[in-house]
């Protein structure tokens, strides 16, 4: 009795599933219009004729609703990466209101908590509650209020096309996400039914998985070029089945530049962001050339994109990190500092009592293993043993590669002391370092 009395007031998302309450933690609105109505979509499909005129037209709708999410929800009102006249901005409240993926205040406001809190308790949609979480459990499950990262959607708010689509917003899934697919189909071939099953279920059916796939699969499946701190990923199959959302990487990277970078040059801009999900010319990004389109015939303006110097500054830094992991994985030989210090007789006398060693550039190598190995012949390196061979490994006839380079590095045994500029350089870091420590 008292654990159920602690319960009640706990939400539901804190609560166990059991037998009893397991329907209260489903949020039905979604469910239905996200597995529901598109399961029955399926069903009816399995006795729906599908003729040609109408599959055209499901992939033409596809494209305008896809569209809708990406050019309209993705990048005008959850980024504001660009500025589009009113008339666009009905067509893609309208065919975004047809993905069946909720209002874009609702949706803008998701996305925005998703790229200030990306990858904590807060990001509405973190794959790090598992790829099917962030795909789509998140709404089909209650989510506790207490995570809900905030985020500033004011200007949403004074958005009439915004409000206008978010107060109406059962009658735009009716009207786009049904209706206007299916009279297309009936007053154009005569094909009601169909037109209903696949222009309308189904392919907001496929819309809206392929928008999920943005929050699974991009932030799990391939490159990270610009920063591996977070889970957005870059992949060429994520852009084919989003529209061109799938270089994810660079996305987030660039959402979160204007705080970190370029403060100062972009403070009039709340929301900035770069309208390009790809920046390259070859990377499939249709939204980014719809965009592009829609500016040369004077329907969008002040497309914003990020200066190519702060984008090269990224990805230098993430090559960097990688080049630095990779180094510290790899044998580079003893450091210098670490070294002990022989004189030059004590050298001379252990190559006499049978050592193979050689001095090079002040430096003592054990050559004893690799005298078999050495690529110029036994006879040349044999030579060198108990000597200064500075000059016979830097130059002269035979150039030394990067590679001999690191190899003779890796069978280091100790510096000579007076050997040379090694030492010395030596000796000032250990007098330094003395100096910094004592009082
Ligand atoms: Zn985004
Ligand atoms: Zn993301």
């Amino acid at each position: 009795m008292a654990e159920s009395l602690s319960n009640k007031k706990l939400h539901i998302s804190e609560q166990p599933f059991t037998l009893r309450n397991w329907y209260r933690h489903v949020n039905w609105i979604n469910t239905t219009l996200i597995l529901i109505v598109p399961f029955f979509g399926c069903v009816a499909a399995s006795y729906t004729q599908l003729r040609l005129p109408t599959a055209i037209w499901a992939v033409v709708y596809y494209f305008w609703t896809g569209l809708g999410i990406t050019a309209g929800y993705h990048r005008l009102w959850a980024h504001r990466s660009y500025e589009a006249s009113l008339p666009l901005k009905v067509f893609l409240a309208c065919v975004g209101g047809g993905a069946v993926q909720g209002s874009i205040r609702w949706w803008s406001s998701k996305h925005r908590a998703h790229h200030r809190w990306t990858d904590t308790v807060k990001d509405p949609y973190s794959v790090r509650k598992g790829v099917w979480y962030s795909h789509f459990m998140w709404m089909v499950l209650k989510q506790n209020p207490k995570d809900r990262g905030r985020t500033d959607i004011s200007d949403l708010n004074q958005d009439p096309i915004v409000v206008w689509q978010h107060n109406h917003y059962g009658e735009f899934i009716l009207v786009f996400g049904m209706l206007f697919p299916m009279v297309v189909a009936g007053l154009g071939w005569g094909d009601w039914k169909g037109g209903l099953v696949y222009a309308g279920i189904l392919r907001f059916l496929f819309v809206q998985q392929a928008t999920f796939c943005v929050n699974s699969l991009a932030h799990w499946l391939g490159d990270q070029p610009f920063d591996d701190r977070n889970s957005p990923r870059d992949h060429v199959i994520t852009a084919l089945v989003t529209l061109g959302e799938g270089y994810h990487n660079f996305h987030h990277e660039v959402s979160n530049l204007p705080c970190q970078v370029l403060i100062s040059s972009l403070t009039s801009e709340r929301f900035p962001s770069d309208y390009r999900n790809a920046i390259e010319w070859w990377q499939y990004d249709p939204t980014k050339w719809s965009i592009w389109v829609w500016k040369h015939i004077g329907l969008a303006s002040n497309l914003k994109q990020f200066r190519v110097n702060e984008i090269e500054k990224g990805r230098v830094q993430q090559l960097q990190k990688r080049v630095d992991q990779k180094r510290s994985q790899l044998d580079w030989g003893v450091s210098l500092e670490k070294l002990p210090v022989f004189s030059w007789d004590n050298f001379v006398a252990d190559c006499q009592g049978g050592k193979s060693l050689i001095a090079i550039a002040g430096v003592i190598h054990d050559v004893t293993d690799f005298i078999k190995e050495h690529p110029g012949g036994k006879a040349l390196i044999s030579s060198g043993i108990g000597k200064d061979a500075t000059a016979l490994f830097n130059g002269g006839i035979y150039q030394h590669s990067n590679a001999a380079h690191n190899l003779l590095s890796s069978m280091r045994v100790g510096v000579i002391r007076g050997g040379g500029e090694v030492e010395i350089w030596r000796e000032k870091n250990r007098d330094k370092r003395a100096a910094v420590s004592s009082p």
